[in-house]
């Protein structure tokens, strides 16, 4: 599903080396999580998958389903099925929630080549999808992130996710200072959104949402590189002794 190989960036402004030799791959169906200290460049990874402006790749490749995502631009990044959880965060005032969410779910399905969905049937479907996500029918109807809780915020960021039915999800959770009941709403939403077609690659320092989420396999990241691969126990291991022994062994 998503394959990166040998990944190097820098920053464009700066002669700044950020990502040394990335290789990770996450097959579909399975759940991936990133973990590593502080300024070891996953939410960079996270942006260059994304296309965000600033950052060139001096080698490498990333590819979706074979396809090279690096030569995209964002929009068919999203096309082609990538979903970046802060895709969408910003609030939209005199923009309403389940208009946005019909916008984007068209312009998708436009640039797929698929019909696009009437009023009547993207109401229905949104309704379901909300429900199954316990998120208020309320929460439709109000100005895109307007004035939403947190809590609020990351359920209409999952309730974009099951609309736009994404192949390959990435979540930055690293910065956004999520509360336990918040944690466990992304949680939740993951586990929901698990299919057989679908990979997820959840980057976090908290080895609590790896407690709810239950990933397939864990990933160490540390100075621009993935440094150490395993299963979820990698991340217990973490949360036990820090990252300072694992560190040291791989260097
Ligand atoms: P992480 O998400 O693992 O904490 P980041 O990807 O945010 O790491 O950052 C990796 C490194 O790159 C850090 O040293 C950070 O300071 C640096 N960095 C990232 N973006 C920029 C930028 N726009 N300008 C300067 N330094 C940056
Ligand atoms: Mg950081
Ligand atoms: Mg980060």
């Amino acid at each position: 599903m998503l394959n990166i190989k040998n990944l190097h960036v820098k920053l464009e402004e700066e002669d700044k080396q950020i990502l040394k030799g990335v290789d990770l791959e996450v097959p579909a169906g399975k759940v991936h999580a990133i973990m590593g200290p502080n300024g070891s460049g996953k939410s960079t990874l996270s942006y260059v998958l994304s296309g965000k402006d600033g950052y060139e790749v001096t080698d490498g490749a990333a590819t979706l389903e074979g396809n090279d995502l690096l030569d995209m631009e964002p929009e068919e990044r999203a096309s082609a099925g990538l979903f970046l959880a802060f895709q969408y965060p910003v609030e939209i005032p005199g923009v309403g929630n389940m208009t946005f969410l019909r916008t984007a779910v068209n312009a998708q399905r436009k640039a797929r080549g698929e019909e696009e969905m009437s009023a009547a049937e993207f109401l229905k479907v949104v309704r379901a999808k909300a429900k199954d996500l316990k998120i208020d029918a309320d929460m439709l109807k109000r100005p895109v992130n307007m004035g939403f809780s947190g809590g609020e915020k990351k359920r209409n960021e999952i309730l974009q996710m099951a609309m736009l039915e994404p192949k390959m999800c990435i979540l930055d959770e690293t910065d956004s200072g999520l509360d336990v009941d918040a944690m466990k709403l992304v949680a939740e939403g993951v586990n929901a959104l698990r299919s057989e077609g679908r990979g997820f690659l959840v980057i976090t320092h908290y080895q609590r949402l790896l407690d709810h989420i239950k990933p397939d396999v864990v990933h160490i990241m540390a100075n621009g590189r993935i440094v150490k691969t395993g299963g979820p126990e990698l991340a217990l291991e973490v949360e036990n002794n820090g990252y300072a022994d694992i560190l040291a062994e791989v260097a």
